[in-house]
């Protein structure tokens, strides 16, 4: 046989941050593929993929695509976001948010976070669009850059739903779309509800191989409309109208193959317990640091059931050593400790566009610091990342 390549040196022997957990029926399926020669990007996963993601998100209908940020883009375009549009995003947030919008030829207009959910403040977001928009023929427009706003992204940080009662209200209110990234938030729920369920006119997944359930890569596009459904699958499949090579627009091909839906299949059908996995690493955690000084959790806020995509906790100001010291010092002793996002209107591409104050986000991201929670990851592994945590805090402080 072939010897398989593995990854080897320092990750080798740390306590890695996410792993994927492939140990259901993974394999079985991907060898039907190959033994059936369904490889590309027809095939019965796909379909079966597309059913089980609409039925456990509660959304009517899913298009399965090669990225979750694919799947934005195209969500974005089937929702009218056309050039010169600006795009409501939570400025915390990965940059594919933003990206998405950016290749639909828009840009985002960044919003700062709240402090108690991490997500998208409705507050800031209702405010903001009153002192800065007026309704014209056209559409909502921008005053200070005179742009149409067409659409609102709340992002579900770590797989917490932002407070979706409040912002649909708000969408309805200004007569804008909604595409939620809820990229990692596979398996969380807002009062009871899922996640594509909440009122939003599309919602993504992503199931990228950091993503609690992985395709290895990929994403889906969840929602109620026939019609925008049937406008992503048609742009995922380079606008094709017939088998006559007719295309009827440009398009792209996104489509996610049968290959990656095959162990979507298996990980969807553990999906249960490996989202269990995340939020019982969570919750350890942070019933470990309660008492650990300087130290603060991940929010929960009431009406989340987080999907618990990271773990770890919140470094306070006045500790004394930083995030990244602290990272550092855990990395060393063998610990895959990460800072989390560089917020957008931190970043290259998007310093210039159209922003609140960001006191929030700005002062949160290096202050974050997220702990091995791989959904596999052993008890005796937790607790020594817990052991070292309180180790290196009682070299520099007494803890009582
Ligand atoms: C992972 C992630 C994405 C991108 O998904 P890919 O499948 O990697 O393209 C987008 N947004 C957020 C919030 C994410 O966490």
């Amino acid at each position: 046989m072939v010897p398989i390549i593995r990854f080897s040196g320092e990750f080798g022997r740390m306590i890695p941050l996410a792993v994927p957990n492939l140990s259901g029926r993974e394999a079985d399926y991907l060898l039907d593929c190959i033994r059936t020669n369904f490889v590309s990007s027809v095939g019965p996963y796909v379909d079966r993929f597309e059913q089980m993601v609409a039925d456990a998100s509660g959304g009517e209908k899913a298009v399965a695509t090669n990225t979750g940020t694919s799947g934005l883009h195209v969500a974005m375009l089937a929702l009218g976001v056309l050039p010169n549009d600006l795009v409501v995003i939570p400025s915390f947030t990965f940059i594919a948010s933003a990206n998405a919008a950016s290749y639909c030829g828009a840009s985002p207009w960044l919003i700062d976070c709240s402090n108690d959910s991490w997500t998208l403040d409705p507050e800031l977001l209702s405010a903001e669009l009153a002192s800065n928009t007026e309704q014209t023929p056209h559409g909502l427009r921008h005053r200070p850059t005179g742009r149409r706003v067409s659409a609102i992204c709340p992002v579900f940080v770590m797989g917490c739903p932002a407070d979706m009662d409040r912002i649909v209200d708000i969408a309805r209110q200004y007569r804008l779309k909604v595409v939620v990234d809820a990229a990692a938030a596979f398996g969380a729920s807002y009062k009871t509800r899922s996640t594509a369920s909440l009122g939003a006119d599309l919602t993504v997944f992503s199931f990228n191989g950091n993503k609690t359930i992985t395709c290895g890569g990929g994403g889906a596009v969840v929602g109620d409309s026939t019609e925008h459904i049937a406008h992503v699958r048609h742009l995922c499949t380079t606008a094709r109208r017939d088998e006559n090579y007719t295309h009827d627009a440009i398009g792209y091909n996104y489509r996610m193959t049968n290959l990656q839906a095959a162990v979507g299949c298996a990980q969807l059908e553990r999906a249960d317990e490996l989202v269990s996995a995340k939020q019982a690493i969570s919750n350890t955690y942070n019933d470990a640091f309660s008492n650990l000084p300087f130290t603060y959790p991940f929010p929960s806020p009431s009406w989340a059931s987080s999907s618990c995509w990271f773990s770890g906790f919140v470094l306070s100001k006045n500790a004394p050593f930083s995030a990244k010291e602290l990272r550092i010092l855990l990395r060393s002793r063998g610990i895959d400790a990460r800072p989390f996002w560089k917020p957008l209107h931190l970043q290259h591409s998007y310093q210039h566009v159209p922003q609140t104050a960001m006191p929030i986000c700005s002062s949160l991201f290096c202050q974050i610091i997220t702990l091995p929670c791989s959904s596999n990851l052993k008890a005796n592994e937790q607790d020594l990342v817990i052991d070292e945590i309180y180790k290196i805090f009682s070299d520099r402080i007494s803890l009582s």
